[in-house]
């Protein structure tokens, strides 16, 4: 722009007026509005693959980790499950703390148990450490919501003053549909299906902020893993990339239409990859979901009990502890067994449960078992997750907005972990997440510096 050849003087007349305009408006309209507070917007996108990132077309998530800070290859927690990184996420600690083990495990005396049962709430009272929503309302007094899709990310969401099961926002037609390969015998109409899921989402989010305007929100686009399972990681969860970055961008737009976005910080994460699986029809345990179990280890006689972890893992509970290592001797003869975790002191195995942060007390299994590519755990399916392996286990990860550091990218695999997402937000927010949380995460000093 070239230099202004307006005279001094003509330019200080020119402030003056507006300095007298101002003086005489002010007055009139009482006090100005004061300042809109900070608001934070997580939204996650369900089955986020590290390495897909790069391939997809994003501009809105380009832009926001361009102007924010961004993390390549962010860490989830073990298992890679939905329902273990959504209580990860609020609450900043691991399925060793948390409890959030997977959808089922046994107790010591070997019962069955759900992470959800008897239902969410009865989960969310379960749970052994506080949610950041809990430290929102009692130190900030902030409105929260957390918007979930599948239903059981709100295993989590203890404290939120709103929130939504996806079964409650997305037609039954649709609903029904979600674990559909095709629909009406067309593939194209089961992934619009899917997508559509998203929009849903969309609508809610827009009605939860314009009626409730919460300070703090969780939302789940999930759409993405559905398709990830049914069509596996290939263009079509490409295009659905594509799909939740435009919803993600018209929430921006929303924003700054608003005048939110100025006060407003955007978080991206994801709670787990996805897989593709090589042969759908080697599937492993498939006796469903209610004989969850292996019929060569009940020829030999051992009680036992496996539940799958996300479709490519599964946790393995023995009932007598003298059958352990025979266990492990007969796992360690299976292809599917990619990666052997156990805690007990057995030989051979891949390593501990604490090396994972899967060591609970009471729930942890005696094996988790990462399942090799070539088969499927429980059902079949084009694209699984739930293991050990990087397609798994990495996320990008991206904090943009008010309060956050501009124009950073972390290298380095696992700079950031999940758990570290809610004591990096307390920190922005002046909270000492040691004083409010019991978190096994860092802060993200990247973020808040
Ligand atoms: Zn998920």
């Amino acid at each position: 722009m070239q230099n202004s050849s307006t005279p001094f003087s003509s330019r200080l007349s020119k402030l003056l007026l507006i300095s007298l305009v101002v003086a005489l408006v002010v007055p009139l309209s009482g006090c100005p509005d004061p300042e809109p507070e900070q608001r934070i917007y997580v939204l996650a996108i369900d089955a986020f693959r590290a390495d897909y990132f790069e391939e997809a077309e994003t501009p809105t998530l380009d832009a926001l980790a361009e102007n924010g800070v961004f993390y390549r290859e962010a860490k989830v927690s073990a298992p890679s499950q939905t329902r273990v990184n959504f209580v990860t996420l609020p609450t900043g600690t691991h399925a060793d703390r948390h409890g959030v083990v997977g959808a089922s495990y046994r107790s010591p005396d070997f019962a069955h148990r759900s992470t959800d049962f008897p239902d969410y709430d009865g989960a969310q009272e379960d749970l052994p450490v506080p949610t950041i929503f809990e430290v929102l309302d009692r130190e900030k007094g902030w409105e929260t919501a957390y918007l979930a899709m599948k239903g059981y990310e709100l295993v989590g969401a203890r404290g939120a003053d709103y929130q939504v099961h996806g079964e409650e926002y997305i037609p039954e037609h649709i609903w029904e549909e979600r674990y559909e390969t095709e629909v009406n015998g067309s593939w194209d109409q089961a992934v619009e299906y899917k997508q559509e899921m998203d929009d849903h989402l969309y609508d809610v989010l827009i009605d939860v902020v314009e009626q409730r305007d919460p300070q703090f929100l969780l939302a789940n686009f999930a759409g993405l893993d559905y398709i990830g399972h049914q069509h596996g990681a290939e263009e079509d969860y490409l295009d659905s990339i594509t799909h939740v970055d435009s919803l993600i961008g018209d929430f921006v737009e929303y924003l700054e239409g608003e005048g939110l976005l100025e006060y407003s910080t955007i978080i991206i994460p994801s709670d787990h990859g996805m897989t593709n699986i090589r042969n759908p029809e080697n599937t492993i345990m498939d006796g469903g979901f209610d004989e969850p179990d292996f019929p060569e280890l009940d020829d030999k006689g051992i009680e036992h009990a496996a539940y799958s972890n996300g479709g490519l893992a599964f946790s393995l509970y023995v009932e007598d502890s003298n059958r352990l290592s025979e266990t492990a001797e007969w796992l360690q003869e299976q292809d599917f067994a990619e990666y052997i975790h156990s805690e007990h002191d057995i030989s051979g195995l891949d390593g501990t449960l604490s090396e994972i942060n899967l060591n609970h007390p009471e729930r942890a299994p005696d094996f988790f078992v990462s399942v090799h590519p070539d088969y499927t755990v429980a059902f079949e399916s084009h694209g699984q997750h739930g293991s050990l392996r990087d397609s798994d286990m990495y996320v990008p990860m991206i904090y943009s907005g008010a309060g956050v550091a501009e124009g950073v990218e972390v290298e380095g695999r696992a700079a950031a972990e999940n758990v570290d997402l809610a004591p990096t937000v307390l920190e922005m927010l002046g909270l000492d997440p040691d004083v409010h949380l019991e978190t096994q995460g860092k802060v993200l000093q990247e973020v808040v510096n």
